[in-house]
C-alpha cells in the first residue's frame, strides 16, 4: 500500500523567534514544491510567530510535546486547546529526550497521546532501544512494550490517526544511522504488532517515520524499504539547505 510520505523536523531546544520564522519560511516554500507531507516543530517560544508566518501554507506545524489535560495547575506544561488556538496540528510525544532526560514513562507518554487525539491533534509516537537494549538483543521487546503502553486504550479509530517514529536512541543526534535492514525489520515488526493490537488494514495505513542522525545522503536508501515512510529529523533540520534535499529525496 501506499503512503504519504511525511518529512518532520523536529527543532528541539533551538533557534529564537526571529530565526524560527526565517527558517519556517524557507522549509514551505521548499513544500510547497513538492507533493510530500512536511512538518516543522518549532520551541514552544516560536509556536505563535511560525504559525503566524505559515498561514495558508501546506506546512504541518508541530509541537515539541503536549499535557494531557485541557488547563489546569501544571506549571510549565502546555495543553492541547492552547496548541490547537495557535494552529498546530501535529505533536511529538514520547521522544527518546522525554523518556531519558525527563523520565516520562509509556502511562505518562499515553496520557498525552490520548489527550492529543481527543483535540485532533496528530500524534507523533516515538518509540526506540537503547544501545543496551539492543545489545542485550531486546529491541523488539522494548518496542512492543513502548507501542502497547503508547496505544493502551486507543480505539483503532484512533489509531489510525497515530503516526509512529521510530528512533533507535543509540541514533538520535550521534551521527550513527541504523542500517537499513535494521530500520527495514524494526518497521515491519512495528507494522505487524499494529495488525496484531488492531487489524491488518489499520497496520497498512499507519505511517511509521524512521529518526536518527537522518541526512540527505541517507535518506533515499531509508525511503527505498517497505516499511519506511518518512523521517523525524534533528539536526539536520536545522539548515534549510539539508532539511530541503531531505524533503526531495529521489
Ligand atoms: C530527533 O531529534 O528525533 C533526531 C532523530 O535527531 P537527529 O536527526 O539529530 O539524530
Amino acid at each position: 500500500m501506499k503512503r504519504r510520505p511525511l518529512l518532520a523536523g523536529n527543532w528541539k531546544m533551538h533557534l529564537n523567534i526571529a530565526d524560527a520564522v526565517e527558517l519556517a519560511k524557507n522549509v514551505a516554500a521548499a513544500a510547497e514544491q513538492s507533493d510530500r507531507d512536511v512538518m516543522i516543530a518549532p520551541a514552544f517560544t516560536a509556536l505563535s510567530a511560525v504559525a503566524k508566518a505559515l498561514k495558508g501554507s501546506r506546512l504541518f506545524l508541530g509541537a515539541q510535546n503536549v499535557a494531557w489535560e485541557a488547563q489546569g495547575a501544571f506549571t510549565g506544561e502546555i495543553a492541547p486547546p492552547m496548541l490547537t488556538d495557535i494552529g498546530v496540528r501535529m505533536v511529538i510525544i514520547g521522544h527518546s529526550e522525554r523518556r531519558h532526560i525527563f523520565l516520562e514513562d509509556d502511562a505518562m507518554i499515553n496520557r498525552r497521546l490520548r489527550a492529543a487525539l481527543n483535540y485532533d491533534l496528530t500524534p507523533v509516537l516515538c518509540l526506540g532501544e537503547t544501545l543496551a537494549e539492543r545489545e542485550a538483543g531486546s529491541t523488539f521487546q522494548v518496542l512492543e512494550m513502548q507501542l502497547r503502553g503508547g496505544l493502551q486504550e486507543v480505539s483503532a479509530a484512533q489509531a489510525a490517526q497515530v503516526v509512529l517514529a521510530y528512533e533507535p536512541v543509540w541514533a538520535i543526534g550521534t551521527g550513527r544511522t541504523a542500517s537499513t535492514d535494521q530500520a527495514q525489520e524494526a518497521h515491519a515488526f512495528l507494522r505487524r504488532l499494529l495488525a496484531k493490537i488492531y487489524n491488518k488494514n489499520l497496520a497498512e495505513t499507519v505511517r511509521v517515520l524512521y529518526g536518527g542522525s537522518v541526512k540527505p545522503d541517507n535518506i533515499s536508501a531509508l525511503m527505498a524499504q517497505a516499511d519506511i515512510d518518512g523521517a523525524l529529523v534533528g539536526g539536520a533540520a536545522l539548515k534549510i539547505d539539508a532539511f530541503e534535499r531531505i524533503i526531495r529525496f529521489q
